[in-house]
């Protein structure tokens, strides 16, 4: 199947609100889905229906091509936000028991999360308590149990809130790795400027719309402006910034650097090259910077609702 899960028209609405409206998304197998969108957009809403613990009032969710059914919970592999761990009992008994309950042999259980807690350099704390582990600790283990069993869809609700930039860093690296080994993975987040370079396609939810969808990279070209930044050290500022004017939607300019140059934004007609633009600028000064602006996917989000209202 070219597409591990697919939800169509799904609305879920509680009493007279409305948390979902019509969303419909496709997750391509082996990719990483990011569910993008601002608190109470309908995210966990949208996540606990693929996890069946809630039902749509309309629409439905194919896996694999047939409509969800019970046994496909086996086959996911889920991280709530709320995180729920038994807090008096130690970490390694509790990843134990629920690796057995996830299907795994008592051998097999113990010799895949020695793997893991290797691997995250957590062998220590296997005798700890749960309530003795810090929030993003405990996160950490939950992540473990929720990829043990190597289910063939991971979904995190919001994997990276909790955990400090480092771990948040390890977790990101975790998630690529899931993926070059055959996972599809489906996450969500409300912080949408740390994790576009995760996903290969997501999809933006605005109070309980699916604003757009798609690929990254299509979403990105779709919204780019043909802009550019450019750091020049002229030798004429004047006839520079004359010239440019007079050719070019010309701005400034915020980025760091360690040169004194003038920082310019260049916006080019759909027609023009950028390399016409930088064999010009080169024959006016010394061009120390020069990078195609790419939208991110918080001013594409912002665009979108703007536009939108
Ligand atoms: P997100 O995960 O994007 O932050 P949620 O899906 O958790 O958002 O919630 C979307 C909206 O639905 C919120 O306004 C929330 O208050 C509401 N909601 C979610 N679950 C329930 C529920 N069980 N009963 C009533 N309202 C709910
Ligand atoms: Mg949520």
């Amino acid at each position: 199947m070219d597409n591990l899960l697919v939800a169509e028209n799904v609305s879920k609405h509680f009493g007279e609100f409305t948390a979902l409206n019509n969303v419909s998304i496709t997750i391509p197998t082996k990719s990483i889905f990011g569910l993008l969108g601002p608190n109470g957009a309908g995210k966990t809403t949208l996540i606990r229906i693929i996890n069946q613990i809630t039902m749509p009032d309309s629409g439905r969710v194919l896996f694999d091509g047939k409509p969800l059914s019970p046994s496909d919970v086996s086959l996911i592999g889920y991280l709530p936000e709320e995180r729920g761990l038994y807090k008096s009992m130690k970490v390694g008994e509790q990843a134990l028991y629920l690796a057995r309950l996830k299907g795994l042999s008592k051998a097999q259980a113990k010799e895949r999360l020695e793997y893991w807690f290797k691997r995250l350099d957590i062998t220590h704390w296997w005798d700890k308590k749960i309530q003795e582990l810090s929030k993003g600790m405990a996160q950490k283990v939950q992540f473990v149990i929720t990829v043990l069993h190597e289910p063939k869809l991971l979904i995190f609700d919001e994997p990276f809130s909790g955990f400090d930039p480092v771990n948040a860093d390890l977790i990101k690296n975790e998630i690529l790795k899931l993926r070059e080994d055959g996972a599809t993975i489906l996450f969500s987040t409300h912080r949408m400027e740390s994790v576009e370079e995760l996903c290969d396609y997501m999809a933006l939810i605005h109070k309980s719309n699916k604003l757009l969808d798609g690929k990254v990279s299509d979403i990105k070209r779709a919204y780019k402006s043909n802009t550019f930044e450019v750091g020049i050290h002229p030798r004429d500022e004047a006839i520079l910034l004359q010239e440019l004017n007079s050719n070019f939607k010309v701005g400034k300019a915020h980025f760091k650097s360690i040169t004194e140059d003038l920082k310019l934004s260049i916006q080019l007609k759909p027609e023009e090259s950028a390399n016409d633009l930088l064999q010009y600028l080169i024959s006016r000064g010394t061009v120390n910077h020069f990078v195609e602006v790419i939208p991110s996917v918080n001013d594409i989000f912002i665009k979108t609702v703007t536009t939108n209202a």
